[in-house]
């Protein structure tokens, strides 16, 4: 029998997921279940001052293996574009500051130009270089980035850069998140060594081979638009919300939609936030739906402004700047986008993307879009120097979107893990477990692919009769 596996979720999740069960040889039969409108989950792009502009992710990490394979077999490898080689800035201590070279995930190599760029004081320096000196300490068995480097760095390059770089891509904080979740490369490199700064310098650097980061012009729904594409032999449906999933006598399982359509699959794949998995699961995978209902999220929105190019005192020459959470700003982080990619360069205006919600900073959801404008607007005139109003704005909410790998996080998952053990076929991927951005969903997805396809190798061909949906 051609087995027959069910997706639920048409984000980049599902549909890289859909897509690798595709190309394996003698692969399922696979449908894709979306509960909106349209598929990309996340990926999503609006027009501003007539520029295809992401509302969601907008670059992509391409040193991933899956990633580059998969921009190879969609086409897309010779489409995308990095950023301009700039760099950024960090706002703070009341100026925009030159965020030095060289560091991984805020973590510095060079402690000398925090300085010069006024990043940090000269007693923050000195504090900074006590690391050469301080001692190993004990860390907890899952230490937050603040327990492996806030003793190291002194509070203030850690507050001014470690946390602002983790606002950008976690919109967490460093006392919550677990290092070994959400900077696996930063807690490997640093675990049982003395010295942070030594080890940064010692640290292997392989030859840059490109950006490590880019975006598409046109926008990152086209690697949605080439998944869909590439997806042709899967049943693709939109507006298909699954509303539970059940166990059959048969070993297999009633997938079914809000209008009470049942959908019969050998496998289900959940790539879902993990909120709405733990309650699709709350049935079938009890165990597993504890945890999963246990992952936090934050609230993030992201919202474009359009200016006149000389409406704009500050000349815009770096890709944006981050914001650390110390100086209190509702700002987490700017794109000036009209700067950071060629491709949406312009002549006479600029468009500024800003990102604001991290974990503990809720203040922004209760105002209306005007307000959340204005305010914003006018952390713009104190950092860039904005001299009139937006000609054009556009605001983009995202309700709990940032899943949160906190302390425990490792624990978490190795408890879902063994309880969808027990139930064989039910699998979970994406954005809340292994990987927050679209390069480990990719990933991500390759490996769920292959754990399905291991499972239902056994195919003959044929299909189950009453494999295709069914309405009740
Ligand atoms: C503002 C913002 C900026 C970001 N920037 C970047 C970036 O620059 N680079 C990067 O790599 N990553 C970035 N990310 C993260 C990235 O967007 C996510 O990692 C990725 O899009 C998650 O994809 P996913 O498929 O796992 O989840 P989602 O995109 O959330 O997809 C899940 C899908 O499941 C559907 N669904 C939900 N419930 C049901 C149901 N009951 N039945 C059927 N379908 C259902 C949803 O409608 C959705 O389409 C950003 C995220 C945000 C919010």
């Amino acid at each position: 029998m051609r087995s027959h596996v069910v997706v639920v979720g048409g984000g980049v999740s599902g549909l890289a997921t859909a897509y690798r069960l595709l190309q394996q040889p003698d692969g399922p039969a696979v449908t894709v279940l979306e509960a909106g409108p349209r598929f990309g989950g996340k990926v999503a792009t609006a027009t501003v001052a007539g520029l295809p502009v992401d509302t969601g992710p907008d670059s992509l990490l391409v040193r991933m293996p899956a990633v580059r394979t998969l921009l190879d077999e969609l086409g897309l490898a010779d489409q995308v574009e990095g950023p301009a080689p700039s760099g950024a800035y960090v706002w703070t201590r009341g100026a925009l500051r030159p965020l030095p070279p060289a560091s991984l995930f805020g973590v510095p190599e060079r402690l000398l130009p925090l300085l010069t760029s006024g990043l940090v004081t000269p007693l923050g320096l000195l504090r900074a270089g006590a690391d050469l000196l301080l001692p190993r300490r004990e860390l907890p068995a899952d230490p937050t980035i603040a327990d492996l480097l806030r003793h190291r760095l002194g509070d203030q390059v850690f507050d001014r850069l470690v946390d602002p770089m983790l606002g950008g891509v976690h919109a967490g904080r460093a006392d919550r998140l677990s290092a070994r979740s959400a900077v696996p490369e930063v807690m490997s490199l640093l675990e049982g060594a003395r010295s942070v700064y030594l080890t940064m310098r010692r640290r292997e650097k392989k030859p840059a081979s490109g950006p490590a980061l880019v975006s598409m012009p046109g926008g990152m729904g086209r690697l949605l638009d080439a998944l869909v594409a590439a997806c042709a032999d899967a049943d693709l449906r939109t507006d298909a919300a699954v509303a539970s999933i059940r166990a059959r006598a048969d070993g297999r399982y009633d997938v079914t939609l809000a209008g009470s359509t049942v959908v019969v699959a050998d496998d289900v794949v959940v790539t879902t936030p993990a909120y709405t998995a733990a309650e699709l699961l709350a049935d079938v995978a009890p165990d597993a739906a504890t945890e999963l209902a246990s992952i936090e999220y934050v609230d993030v929105a992201t919202v474009m402004l359009s200016y006149r190019r000389d409406q704009v005192e500050h000349p815009l020459d770096r890709t944006g700047f981050l914001v650390p959470p110390v100086d209190g700003r509702l700002l987490v982080g700017c794109s000036w986008l009209t700067s950071k990619w060629g491709h949406l360069a312009h002549d006479t205006r600029v468009v500024i993307r800003a990102m604001v919600g991290r974990d503990g900073d809720t203040r922004w959801t209760s105002m209306s879009d005007a307000e959340l404008v204005a305010a914003i607007h006018d952390e713009l005139v104190e950092s860039v120097g904005v001299t009139a109003r937006p000609s054009e704005v556009h605001v983009q909410r995202w309700p709990a979107a940032m899943p949160q790998y906190t302390v425990g996080h490792a624990d978490r998952l190795a408890a879902i893990d063994a309880a969808l053990a027990a139930v064989p076929g039910i699998h979970v991927t994406g954005a809340a477990y292994r990987g927050v951005g679209l390069a480990g969903c990719i990933s991500q997805a390759a490996r769920t692919s292959t754990a399905v396809h291991a499972r239902t190798a056994h195919d003959d061909g044929t299909t189950h009769d009453d494999s295709l949906v069914t309405a009740r």
